[in-house]
């Protein structure tokens, strides 16, 4: 029976690196049905929103979905699609490996650190009150008369809100995947020094959560110090667990230790349902050009072949891949310097596919 899986292509590069990846997750030869759902500009076109309800019905009904990149519209509908999504389906875990692959032109080797951010809370809940507002008046008022704090008048508002139980089950599935992937450590990361009924709770939360697993190693460290500790020293982390903001920034700090956004990978996942996409977005400005990495969303197949439990087809696609970076004659501009010219993004998945099918003739 091959697997049902929604597929979002997106918009902007994501149909190109959508097709590279199907291409070479069908080399594997797993067998997928791809349940096709339009999202982002398309839809907005054909449908009237980014975001249809049958694409939601899709990932409901097949459980897993492969996604391309949206473009974040601008003047009209969601804030996010990707936002909203991530809140409607409560995929409240964002995972993100960021390993280093010989061959790859960075400062650092022997990176491989794995991000878990919380998805659905912190700043991006989007409670928000906008500068001379009659809500913003309210909550001037508010804070004038329980804290005595005086508030300036032109203030605007976006609340960032943690729950005990968001922050719970977040630390949780952090780690009970270092459980299950043989990890040694987890790292929470929080400013509680300062934001004590937000971070406090969060860092609080994750310490009771700590002693369930007393054979896991537990620290925790201030963000501001993370930034500096990675970027000195990456090679100590080991799973880092954040609230949504800092797990934002410190995803894209940690591509970049790593080579960059065209091999860093994602996954969001909440209670038994899945979606898998890179941590890059549209990248409008190379739209049709046959020119970004697919890796990270191969990358992203991977994640999705080992949580459908086809662990030798994923191991089997990742070694590929890494074959193909290490050769470093099929790949794309963003991993200069190089000697080699660099190749368009359908060029690389041809060169991961015949490294699939010399693994099979061998
Ligand atoms: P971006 O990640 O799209 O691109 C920033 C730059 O990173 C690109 O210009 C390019 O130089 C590089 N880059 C990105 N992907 C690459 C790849 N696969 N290979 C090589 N280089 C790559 O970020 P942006 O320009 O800030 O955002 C563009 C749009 O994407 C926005 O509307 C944003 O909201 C949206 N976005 C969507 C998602 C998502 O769908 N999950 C994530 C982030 C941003």
């Amino acid at each position: 029976m091959p697997y049902k899986v929604t597929l979002i292509p997106g918009d902007g590069i994501g149909p190109e690196v959508t097709k590279a990846t199907k291409m070479v997750l069908e080399a594997t030869g797993v067998k997928f049905y791809w349940d096709l759902s339009i999202a982002g500009d398309g839809a907005q076109d054909l449908f009237g929103t980014p975001l249809p309800d049958y694409i939601l019905d899709s990932i409901n009904r097949n459980k897993v979905a492969l996604k391309g990149p949206i473009t974040t519209p601008v003047g009209y509908g969601f804030r996010s699609v990707n936002v909203a999504l991530r809140r409607l389906l409560d995929l409240y875990a964002c995972l993100r490996p960021c390993k280093t692959y010989p061959g790859v032109p960075t400062p650092y080797q022997g990176v491989d650190i794995v991000i878990v951010r919380e998805n659905t809370e912190d700043l991006y809940v989007g409670i928000e009150f906008e500068r001379r507002s009659p809500e913003a008046a309210k909550l001037i008022a508010l804070i004038s008369e329980t804290l005595g704090e005086e508030v300036k008048k032109d203030s605007g508002f976006s609340i960032k809100m943690i729950s005990e139980i968001g922050s719970r089950r977040i630390t949780k599935f952090a780690f009970e995947y270092a459980q299950n992937w043989g990890r040694k450590k987890v790292t929470v990361v929080h400013k509680a020094n300062i934001m004590r009924s937000s971070d406090g709770l969060f860092l609080n939360t994750a310490r009771e959560v700590a002693r369930d697993y007393p054979h896991i190693e537990f620290n925790d460290i201030i963000v501001d110090t993370l930034c500096m500790q990675l970027v000195r020293y990456p090679q100590q982390f080991d799973i880092l667990v954040l609230p949504n903001l800092y797990g934002d920034l410190i995803s894209e700090l940690c591509a970049g230790l790593v080579g960059g956004l065209g091999l860093a990978p994602g996954a969001n996942i909440g209670e038994g349902i899945a979606v898998f996409e890179p941590t890059h977005g549209s990248a409008p400005k190379y739209v049709g050009q046959n020119k970004v990495n697919p890796m990270a969303m191969m990358l992203s197949g991977v994640m999705l072949l080992h949580y459908l439990g086809e662990r030798e087809a994923a191991e089997r696609l990742e070694e590929a891949i890494a074959q193909v970076i290490a050769e470093g004659k099929s790949i794309t501009y963003d991993l200069r310097p190089n000697p080699n010219p660099p190749v368009g993004t359908s060029q690389v998945a041809d060169a991961v596919i015949a490294k699939l099918e010399e693994k099979s003739n061998a």
